[in-house]
Parts: structure tokens; C-alpha cells; sequence
């Protein structure tokens, strides 16, 4: 019984240690680089009003990724996590051409 007890605790404060540093490894990871060559394969810019609208036509004034159904944070976050590019933050207010407007 004891031992039972201490390994779920052991395993319970594991996995309480694990989401902190999946929290801080959110928190910390590296911001998508323009000449990341994911980046520049997708045209991301941080600011959407940079976008090569000659190359990028779909872009529209107003999309950023801060509105794209991509974008794993809260509108109002500055940066968070898109799975186009793993591991790396956007800025809410850039933009790649796999822009999709949030439902
Ligand atoms: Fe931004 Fe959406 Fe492109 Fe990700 S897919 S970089 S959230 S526009």
C-alpha cells in the first residue's frame, strides 16, 4: 500500500513537472526567423503589411495570424505557437500563406 502510494505520487509530481516545462518551454521558444526557409517558402512576415502582395495575391489587409485558425494562442498573445512551423512562435500581427481565417 505504501509503495503504491509513493510511486502515484513520484508519477503524479512527474507529470505536474512535465506540463511546467512544456508551460516554460512555450513560453521561451524561439520566434520564426523571416529567413527561417520554412518561413520564406510560406512567405511569413511578422508584420502582415509587409507581405509580398506580387508573389502573395491572397493576402488581404486585415489577416494576420492573430485571426488565423492556426494560431495556438489567444488573439491578444504577441507571439505563440503555429504548427507550420513546430516548435516556433508568430507574431499575432504576421502572416504566411497558409493563412485561414478562424471561423
Ligand atoms: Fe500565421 Fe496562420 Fe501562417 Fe501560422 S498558418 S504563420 S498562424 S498565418
Amino acid at each position: 500500500m505504501k509503495t503504491s502510494r509513493r510511486t502515484f505520487l513520484i508519477s503524479t509530481i512527474g507529470v505536474a513537472s512535465s506540463l511546467a516545462l512544456s508551460r516554460q518551454a512555450f513560453a521561451d521558444a524561439p520566434k520564426v526567423a523571416e529567413s527561417d526557409p520554412t518561413a520564406q517558402a510560406l512567405g511569413y512576415k511578422e508584420d502582415a503589411s509587409k507581405v509580398d502582395k506580387a508573389k502573395f495575391a491572397k493576402y488581404a489587409p486585415g489577416q494576420d495570424c492573430g485571426n488565423c485558425s492556426f494560431y495556438q494562442g489567444k488573439a491578444s498573445d504577441p507571439y505563440a505557437p503555429c504548427p507550420m512551423f513546430a516548435g516556433k512562435q508568430v507574431a499575432a500581427k504576421g502572416w504566411c500563406s497558409a493563412y485561414n481565417k478562424k471561423a
